[in-house]
C-alpha cells in the first residue's frame, strides 16, 4: 500500500523563483478528504498586491524568455518531463493525499501530465508558421507565431497535476511567462509543478504560482492590464464571469467547463464491454471529472439485461481511502461537493428509480471521510434535472430509448458538449453518430473518459469557449500570428 508523507505542509507562493510567505495573514486548512482528522496543508489566501508582484516578476522575465530560442525553451520543458517521470510516484502520492483519488488513478493522471509535457517539449522544435504565395512579384510571404507576454492560468481541483501542466507547458514553450492560481484546496500539486520546472532550469519569474481565493487572486489575474490571456478550467458559473470580464478587457480567454457525457448503447453492442465502460466512466475518480460518463442512453430492447449487469458490476466498486489497493472509489473532494451531490441524489429519488447507492457511505473509516456510494438511477427522463445538470459525483443516470434516432436526440439534449461514446458494431450508425453528436471528443466502443496528449481536448456548446487545449492547437491560444510580406526587390534590377 502506497502512503503519503503525513506531515502538514505550510504552503508558500512561488514568485520570481523564490518561495515567498504570503503577507495576508489569512489562511485556510486543507484536510485529507479520506480522513478529515488529517490536515494536509495550510494554504495562504494571498492578496491582490501579491498577485501584482507575481505579474510584475512575470513581466520582467518576459523579454529574456521570449528571446530564448524556442528549441532551447523546449529542452527545459523536456527536462521537466524527465523530472516528473522520475518523481511520478511521489507526485501521485501527494495527489491522492490532497485530492482523494485512488493511487492507481493518480499514477495515470501523472502519466498523462508527462505525456503532455513531453509532447509540448517537442513543439519547441516544431513551432512554425506557414509559407504562402504572394499576389505581388518578388515577394516572400509567411506567418510566424509569437508569444503574448504574461498569461494567467486558473485551475480546478479535480486534475490538479494534469491541468496545471497542460496549461503551463504550451504557454512556456511558446515564450510566454505565466502566473497561475491553482484551486485553493489542491495547492501542493501545483507547487510541486513549480519546483519541477525550477529544477529543470526555468529562469526565475517565468512561472509564478499565487495561492488564494478565486474572487481575489483569480479576479486580479483576469482584471490586470499586463495579463494578456486567461486559460481557465472550472465551473460554468465562474467561466461565464471570467469570459465576460475578459471580453470587456479585450483579453484572450479559453474556458473549459462542465460536461454531461452520454454513453449510447445500441442493441447489438458487446454488453460486457459497455457495462465495464459505463461503470468505470461513472464511478472512477468518484465521478469528479468533466469527461465522466453521467448518462447511459440504452436501447429499450436490451435495457433490462444491461441494467442488471451494470448493478452487479457496480456493487464491486468499494469505496474507501485511495491508498488502499482494494478500493475503487475514493472520497469526494470536500464538504461542498458532498452537499451538492446529496442535493442531486434527493432530486433523483423523486425523478427516477434508484437502483443502487443514493447516499453517504458510513461506518468505520468512512465516518472520518467524505464518501458517497456509487449510485445508479434507472428510468431517468431525458429532460429531468439529474439528466441535464452536471452532478460531479459517482452518479449514473440510465435513460431508455426506443431506437438510435432517439438515442442521438437525447444524447444531444443537454447544454454541454464535451465527450461522448457509442457501443455498437453497426458501421452506418457509428458514422452517423460521429457526424451528428454534439461533443468535442467522441469514442466508438471505448469510454467517455479517455484522451491522449497529442489530440485536442475540449468541448463545444456550453462546455468550452476559446481554442482547444492539448495537441498542436494548444500553442495557438498562447501565440499571436504575424503575417510577413518581404519585397526582396529583384524586379527592380
Ligand atoms: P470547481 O467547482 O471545480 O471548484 P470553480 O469554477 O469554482 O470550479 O473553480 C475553478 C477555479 O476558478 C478555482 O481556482 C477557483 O478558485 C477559481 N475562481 C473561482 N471564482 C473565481 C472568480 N470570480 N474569478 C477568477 N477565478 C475564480
Amino acid at each position: 500500500m502506497a502512503t503519503a508523507a503525513r506531515t502538514t505542509q505550510i504552503c508558500r507562493n512561488f514568485i520570481n523563483g523564490q518561495w515567498v510567505e504570503s503577507r495576508s495573514g489569512k489562511t485556510m486548512e486543507r484536510r485529507n478528504p479520506a480522513n478529515l482528522d488529517e490536515v494536509v496543508a495550510v494554504v495562504p489566501l494571498s492578496t491582490r498586491e501579491e498577485v501584482r508582484e507575481a505579474i510584475a516578476a512575470a513581466k520582467a522575465a518576459f523579454p529574456a524568455w521570449r528571446d530564448t530560442p524556442t528549441p532551447v525553451r523546449g529542452k527545459i520543458i523536456g527536462k521537466a518531463a524527465a523530472l516528473l517521470t522520475e518523481q511520478k510516484e511521489e507526485v501521485a502520492r501527494i495527489l491522492t493525499h490532497e485530492e482523494g483519488k485512488i493511487y492507481k488513478e493518480s499514477l495515470v493522471e501523472v502519466q498523462r501530465a508527462i505525456n503532455i509535457v513531453e509532447f509540448m517539449a517537442g513543439e519547441g522544435r516544431r513551432l512554425g508558421g506557414q509559407t504562402l504565395p504572394s499576389e505581388m512579384p518578388n515577394t516572400f510571404a509567411y506567418t510566424i507565431k509569437q508569444p503574448l507576454g504574461v498569461v494567467g492560468a486558473i485551475t480546478p481541483w479535480n486534475f490538479p497535476v494534469a491541468i496545471p501542466f497542460w496549461k503551463a507547458a504550451p504557454a512556456l514553450v511558446t515564450g510566454n511567462t505565466m502566473v497561475m492560481k491553482p484551486a485553493e484546496i489542491t495547492p501542493l500539486t501545483a507547487l510541486k509543478m513549480a519546483e519541477i520546472f525550477a529544477q529543470a532550469g526555468l529562469p526565475p519569474g517565468v512561472l509564478n504560482i499565487v495561492l488564494g481565493a478565486g474572487e481575489d487572486v483569480g479576479d486580479e489575474l483576469v482584471q490586470h492590464p499586463d495579463v494578456h490571456a486567461i486559460s481557465f478550467t472550472g465551473s460554468n458559473e465562474v467561466g461565464g464571469i471570467i469570459y465576460a470580464a475578459g471580453a470587456r478587457k479585450m483579453k484572450k480567454c479559453q474556458c473549459e467547463m462542465g460536461g454531461k457525457n452520454p454513453l449510447v448503447i445500441l442493441s447489438d453492442a458487446d454488453l460486457k464491454l459497455a457495462v465495464e465502460s459505463a461503470a468505470s466512466g461513472a464511478f472512477g475518480s468518484s465521478g469528479q471529472r468533466c469527461t465522466a460518463t453521467s448518462r447511459v442512453v440504452v436501447e429499450e430492447k436490451i435495457a433490462d439485461q444491461f441494467v442488471s449487469m451494470l448493478v452487479a458490476r457496480a456493487k464491486e466498486f468499494t469505496t474507501g481511502d485511495g491508498f488502499d489497493e482494494n478500493v475503487a472509489v475514493g472520497p469526494l473532494v470536500d464538504e461542498n461537493q458532498i452537499e451538492t451531490v446529496m442535493r442531486y441524489l434527493e432530486i433523483g429519488k423523486r425523478e427516477a428509480k434508484l437502483l443502487l447507492g443514493g447516499g453517504r457511505v458510513t461506518g468505520g473509516m468512512h465516518d472520518r471521510g467524505l464518501f458517497i456510494s456509487p449510485t445508479i438511477f434507472d428510468h431517468v427522463k431525458w429532460d429531468s434535472t439529474i439528466a441535464q445538470e452536471e452532478i460531479f459525483g459517482p452518479v449514473l443516470s440510465v435513460i431508455r430509448v426506443p431506437d438510435f434516432e432517439e438515442a442521438l436526440r437525447v444524447a444531444n439534449s443537454v447544454k454541454y458538449g464535451l465527450s461522448s461514446s457509442i457501443y455498437t458494431n453497426d458501421s452506418a450508425k457509428i458514422h452517423a453518430f460521429i457526424d451528428r453528436i454534439e461533443s468535442g471528443m467522441t469514442h466508438v466502443n471505448s469510454g467517455t473518459v479517455w484522451s491522449e496528449a497529442h489530440l485536442p481536448f475540449g468541448g463545444m456548446k456550453g462546455t468550452g469557449i476559446g481554442l482547444r487545449e492539448m495537441g498542436s492547437i494548444a500553442v495557438d491560444f498562447y501565440t499571436e500570428l504575424k503575417s510577413v510580406y518581404i519585397d526582396y526587390g529583384a524586379r527592380k534590377q
